[in-house]
């Protein structure tokens, strides 16, 4: 560092650079801590946040100062601040950057920082500082904070991530990843909303299958559309009535996902009585035969890209025709406080195809998605309604038996019991 100035700031335009890359927060933060550790700097800790639709904020903070970037991938746009001082050349860091960004074009400003001209110094001993610092610096450890997001225009649900990414592939209906929470361990993430994470999934997985199986007591027959990782299949074929499942995901690419990264909850694939079909459910639905199945569970994503139809009236009106007399149709429902629409209109469907009286809701917690207050969402052509079961004592050996996690006889019931907000939010 010259002897005039106490810094060095290179500030940097990126321009041109690949989309993907810019809205990739992991990729991102590897590669600043990359270029610091090119230019020979010791990271301290890195802190990166990846903005739902898209964009990336974030800091590397080095002995010799620090490295931070803001990104707008749809302007292949990225500002990048490198400020160093000590011996360290900031312009290797520049050059790393540059080519991980694969930067078409680029403008930079270098200018020194801290002019000691202007500057007093104060008697303070550096040497003890310095001998205190290096007591405790490991130059291999330095904290992680890279934090996924899933949010609406209101409100989000952050979660840190060990920044590892296992499984990243753009499929021709949304991009799927497996991710390594520090919390909830590994997570599938589509698009950029949580799916399933290894520490709750067991909220959903049991909430969307036990119900309804205890319900119909008997049911053979049960169709599942969507459920690419697997966890619903798992708990549908835990039931030994059970002689045939059919399960109509999609997107190969997130079976393929799970299988190699979540084989805790991608356990029951080859269970020699499910059917395993990689289609489009709402096409399927349309394709089957009138009153075949005894239990019908929609377990699809949120009502855009490809599960956008799995929240229509036409899919639903074929669902109910190839439910038999007394079966029952279970959808992830979405939340009261997340997507209150898109949860308000699916029951009103419901309510139009089955009758008012036979679209229960069920509520339901689970951490890992946004406001933590979810929702299956029941369709009951015939007689058989879970709130009217009286088999408690089958639902408590078999929760005993199982080892379940979350549902038993009291929840059961629970579940059914509303709030008065979500009451009027669906007119029940
Ligand atoms: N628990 C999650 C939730 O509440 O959002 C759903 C999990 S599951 C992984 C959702 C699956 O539905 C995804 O694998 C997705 O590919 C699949 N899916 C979306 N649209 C579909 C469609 N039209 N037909 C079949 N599967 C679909």
């Amino acid at each position: 560092m010259s002897s005039t100035a106490l810094g060095n700031h290179i500030l940097v335009e990126f321009m041109n650079c690949d989309p993907h890359v810019m809205n990739d927060v992991a990729a991102i933060e590897r590669d600043m801590v990359g270029a610091a550790r090119k230019a020979e700097a010791t990271v301290i800790n890195s802190t990166f946040h990846h903005f739902s639709p898209y964009g990336v904020s974030g800091v590397v903070v080095i002995q010799e100062s620090h490295l931070a970037i803001h990104t707008w991938p749809e302007y292949g746009y990225a500002a990048v601040d490198v400020f160093t001082c000590g011996d360290m050349n900031a312009w290797i860091a520049f050059d790393h950057l540059k080519a991980c960004f694969g930067a078409k074009s680029y403008s930079a400003i270098e200018m020194k920082r801290g002019s000691v001209n202007l500057l007093t110094r104060n008697d303070f001993d550096i040497t003890s500082a310095r001998e205190k610092a290096a007591e405790w610096r490991n130059p291999d450890f330095y904290t992680r904070n890279v934090w996924f997001t899933d949010k609406d225009e209101d409100q989000a649900l952050s979660l840190r991530f060990t920044g590892d990414v296992f499984f990243d592939v753009q499929s021709p209906f949304q991009r799927v990843r497996i991710l390594e929470s520090t919390k909830y361990g590994k997570m599938l993430a589509l698009d950029d909303m949580v799916m399933t994470t290894i520490k709750d999934e067991f909220h959903y997985h049991e909430m969307i299958s036990h119900p309804s199986l205890f319900t119909l007591q008997n049911a053979k027959n049960v169709l599942v559309i969507g459920g690419g990782d697997g966890g619903t299949v798992r708990e549908v074929l835990r039931h030994s009535n059970i002689e045939k499942v059919t399960m109509v995901e999609i997107d190969g690419e997130v079976i393929k996902a799970c299988k190699e990264h979540l084989p805790e909850i991608a356990a029951a694939f080859d269970d020699p009585r499910l059917e395993l079909i990689v289609d489009d459910g709402i096409a399927y639905v349309k394709n089957a035969p009138d009153a075949i199945y005894d239990l019908l569970i929609v377990d699809g994503s949120d009502p855009v890209g490809p599960a956008e139809g799995l929240f229509s009236v036409d899919f639903y009106q074929n669902c109910y025709r190839t439910l038999k007399a007394d079966g029952i149709l279970v959808a992830q429902g979405e939340s009261p406080k997340f997507n209150e629409r898109a949860f308000a209109e699916l029951n009103q469907t419901l309510q139009g195809i089955f009758g008012k009286e036979n679209a229960p809701v069920g509520l339901f917690f689970v951490p890992t998605y946004p406001t933590g207050m979810w929702s299956f969402q029941y369709g009951l052509k015939g007689a058989a309604d879970p709130r009217k079961v009286t088999n408690t004592d089958a639902i408590k050996s078999f929760v005993a038996e199982k080892g379940l996690r979350y549902y038993n006889e009291d929840i059961h019931f629970s579940t059914f019991a509303l709030p008065n907000f979500v009451k009027q939010l669906i007119q029940q």
